[in-house]
């Protein structure tokens, strides 16, 4: 990108050579958009009885995409009546039956990788190298390893009896639209249940397009159904009577909202909720690398991540070190067109969410923290923020407690591993948490200590379908991912006798 050189510190320029990069954008062409997409009950892309449907942008450009189908309390009915009648077969079909259609739908996302991947850009606005790199790979692994879990559920809860429990209404956020709709998918495919899954207001696109490949893999009708709307269509999932189960990720507000709502029903549930987790980094650690694992950790995705770094504590003899770092590395991310390769920090999601960054930002300067944001020339159209990070913060300051969900890092410090504990678990969450340093005993001192639900050492952001994921406190509880992600979705003997 031309203005890069404009962003280059005085310092970087003086110890390094300033590289121009050449634009390197992704063909949109392979993405071939419909002017409408209806709700896909039953198999099929159906008109929405509500008569109602609303435009999803593109958040770079701020230029509509579609119009998608809102779906009415009256669509959610039929698309929880499709999952109950397609109940009956599915869930005694042989798990190496059901095992062939999650493999097809595995294969179609990796040969249909780019469309997909090109199609989360331009509607949600991360960067094509992720989702590229991340996002479809890791979808397609979802529904590879789940496959593979189908017709072992007898050896996964030996004598317990696995049972599918039914039906499950799946609520997804705007963050990782596909990979969230597959690591809702597979695992309540792969134990027999049917679905109703609800893709968020802003980025419904990839899971229209995953309606496509599951009607190529010949899906039997009615085991997915996919009702697209904003918040209440979800509501209206959540209330339906006839929901066996509710699998929820997106805020502690709203998941607080759908447990009281499904209280004394009966349905299960699952919430994965947000997160602040704290990312260590003591005397020892190795700078350079955790630079880069801080930086990951908190602008990946824009910051739109729930288990995001989004505090860095610093042991106090590198704090200065480590702070002139990352700021020299801040210079060099390339924030801008989201279908650019070379672009690090893509657009924000939505200009709501845009807003409660700016306000929660805003907060932290009055509050007395110290911000510094690199010299980045900004898009004139779409939803933007600059990388920021804050020092001086304290742990009463907003900036420090509650979720920002965008590029921004509070940075505080400590003096003993002691505190380190205290201050990281000093927050309502309990999603993930970070450790930097080259003593493998404190690694695993830490670990003990963390009240996390997932501890990355030397590392961040790490994800693979065979591992748990999920929360304590109001990060939410249940796991997904990994054997654990099955259990949600099983009625087991708790006798051990099938
Ligand atoms: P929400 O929790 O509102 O959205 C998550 C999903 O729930 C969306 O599909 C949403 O629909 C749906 N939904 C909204 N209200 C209800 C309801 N009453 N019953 C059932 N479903 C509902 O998150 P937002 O998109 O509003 O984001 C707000 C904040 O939440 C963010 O700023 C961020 O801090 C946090 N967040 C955390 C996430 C995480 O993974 N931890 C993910 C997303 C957000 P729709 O989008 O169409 O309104």
């Amino acid at each position: 990108m031309a203005n890069i050189a404009k962003r280059a510190s005085s310092a970087l320029e003086e110890s390094q050579p300033v590289w121009e990069y050449a634009d390197a954008p992704e063909s949109t062409e392979i993405v071939k958009l419909e002017d409408r997409y209806g709700l896909f009950i039953g198999g099929e892309l159906v008109e929405p009885k509500s008569g109602r449907w609303f435009e999803t942008i593109n958040p770079a450009t701020e230029e509509t995409l579609a119009e998608v189908a809102e779906a009415g309390p009256e669509d959610v009915d039929l698309a929880v009546r499709a999952a109950r009648t397609a109940s009956t077969k599915w869930r005694k079909l042989p798990g190496s039956e059901r095992a062939k259609y999650l493999y097809r739908i595995a294969r179609q996302i990796q040969e249909r990788a780019r469309e997909f991947a090109v199609l989360e850009t331009m509607d949600g606005g991360k960067p094509i190298k992720e989702s590229r790199d991340v996002d479809v790979p890791l979808a397609a692994a979802h529904f590879f390893y789940y496959a593979g879990w189908a017709d072992k559920l007898e050896y996964a809860f030996p004598n317990r009896g696995p049972r599918p429990i039914g039906v499950a209404g799946q609520v997804i956020p705007w963050n990782f639209p596909l990979l969230m709709a597959a690591w809702k998918l597979a695992p309540a495919l792969a134990t027999g249940n049917t679905v109703v899954l609800k893709p968020a207001e802003t980025t419904p696109l990839t899971a229209l397009l995953l309606s496509q490949v599951i009607r190529e893999a010949e899906l039997p009708p009615g085991v997915v159904n996919i009702v697209t709307g904003a918040g209440p269509t979800g509501a209206a999932l959540v209330e339906h009577d006839d929901i066996d189960k509710i699998a929820f990720t997106g805020s502690t507000e709203v998941g607080k909202v759908i447990r009281r709502t499904i209280a004394g029903t009966g349905k299960r549930l699952t919430l994965e909720l947000g997160g602040k987790a704290a990312n260590i980094a003591f005397e020892d650690a190795p700078l350079d690398q955790a630079v880069e694992g801080i930086i990951n950790g908190i602008f990946f995705n824009q910051g739109h991540v729930c288990c995001a770094g989004s505090r860095l504590l610093v042991q106090e003899p590198v704090f200065e070190p480590l702070l002139e770092k990352l700021k020299d590395r801040l210079q060099t991310l390339r924030v801008g067109n989201p279908l650019d390769k070379n672009t690090d920090v893509g657009a924000i999601n939505s200009r709501a969410q845009l807003e409660k960054i700016e306000e929660l930002v805003a907060s932290g300067v009055d509050e007395g923290g110290e911000m510094y944001q690199p010299e980045c020339v900004l898009p004139e159209r779409g939803f933007w923020f600059r990388p920021t990070l804050f020092t001086k913060v304290s742990q009463s300051h907003r900036i420090a407690r509650e979720e920002i969900f965008g590029p921004v890092l509070s940075i505080l410090t400590f003096r003993t591993p002691a505190e380190a504990v205290e201050k990281a678990n000093n927050t309502p969450y309990g999603l993930s948490a970070g450790i930097w340093t080259e003593k493998g005993s404190r690694i695993l001192w830490m670990a003990e200590r963390m009240k996390a639900g997932v501890v990355w050492a030397n590392t961040f952001n790490r994800f693979d379908p065979t591992s748990p994921f999920g929360g304590y406190k109001e990060s939410g509880f249940g796991r997904e991912g990994g054997l654990q992600g099955l259990e949600p979705y099983l009625d087991l003997d708790p006798n051990g006798s099938s």
